[in-house]
């Protein structure tokens, strides 16, 4: 028997509708930036603009939009983060591809980079060589490649999975002065080779594991779960890797005269690093007169020690 005007309404799930749903969820399952992160994967999904999603807020999304969204929601739900998602993070002042192969990078990288470009630029000079130790996505090696096009820059990961997302990152950027290593930065003979084949170089910037195992344990499920461990975690209480990167240029004698030399660590971490070549001195603001030729921890915004320093300035 055919029974007339009974026929199942579909509900017709629109960009607004979806936008509200989805953000409550996210925030009720405790993500920081619930409604951020529901433009975004909603955007990819529909391959609209944020902007774009609230210009066409009343449309519906078609069954096969809903399926895909729907899958991208139960993974952000798990943890895992958008950039791994999306296969993509905004940093400084270029694009990414990151997977789970690769840490996405941080913000206070950002701010290491920033004071590094800022210093350099006081040299008036243009840097010939730089050095990207432990370079993981490619992030600090391609934009400082970008910045300088005349200098050759080197960027270093023990990770040969790293290595390839390098190599793609290099691709989208544009960028082909860069020469990609996969090697052990405390493996004495690459910096052996490192200074046979440049000599020297002008900018050093690192930003080596440093994270114990034990602090490890007790991060976010986004970054335990899901970003690569050996990207983070390091042996001596995260002080392995940064000890011998710090030892290595030292006995290399891998700084030029007017160079600059950046290392991310973990707060507290610069004197320690230090210990055996010097005392480290602590300044509270960049624009600081800073001092030439000490290593130097230098404070992030909120204050800490985040960043071991040395300004190479002689006649
Ligand atoms: N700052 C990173 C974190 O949040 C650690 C980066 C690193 O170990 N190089 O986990």
């Amino acid at each position: 028997m055919q029974v007339i005007g009974q026929e199942k309404k579909e509900i017709l799930w629109s960009v607004r509708e979806i936008l509200n749903w989805t953000t409550k969820r996210f925030s009720e399952s405790g993500i920081e930036t619930p409604l951020l992160d529901t433009q975004l994967l909603l955007s990819r999904v529909l391959n609209l603009s944020k902007i774009q999603l609230y210009i066409e807020i009343d449309k519906p999304l078609t069954e096969k939009e809903r399926n895909l969204f729907r899958e991208l929601v139960k993974k952000r739900l798990k943890g895992e983060p958008v950039s791994y998602l999306l296969n993509e993070k905004y940093w400084h002042d270029i694009k990414l591809y990151v997977d789970n192969r690769v840490l996405i990078p941080r913000p206070e990288t950002e701010t290491m980079l920033d004071f590094v470009l800022q210093k350099y630029k006081l040299k008036n000079e243009k840097p010939k060589v730089i050095f990207d130790l432990c370079t993981g996505s490619g992030c600090l090696a391609i934009a400082l490649a970008k910045k300088y096009p005349e200098a050759k820059v080197v960027g270093i990961d023990l990770s040969k999975d790293a290595i390839d997302v390098c190599i793609k990152n290099a691709e989208l950027n544009s960028v082909s002065n860069v020469t990609w290593i996969n090697a052990d930065v405390t493996n004495i003979d690459l910096f052996k080779m490192l200074s046979l084949e440049y000599k020297k170089a002008d900018i050093i910037v690192s930003n080596p594991p440093y994270v114990t195992e034990e602090e490890w344990q007790k991060l976010d499920v986004g970054v335990k779960d899901f970003e690569p461990k050996i990207a983070l975690v390091c042996d001596d209480n995260g002080l392995k890797i940064g000890k011998n990167i710090l030892q290595n240029i030292i006995q290399f004698e891998l700084l030029n005269k007017n160079s600059i030399f950046s290392m991310e660590l973990a707060e507290k971490q610069p004197q320690k690093i230090c210990n055996s070549v010097s005392k480290v001195i602590q300044i509270n603001h960049p624009m600081w007169n800073l001092p030439l030729n000490e290593w130097f921890a230098l404070c992030d915004y909120e204050g800490k020690d985040r960043f071991l320093v040395r300004i190479e300035q002689h006649s």
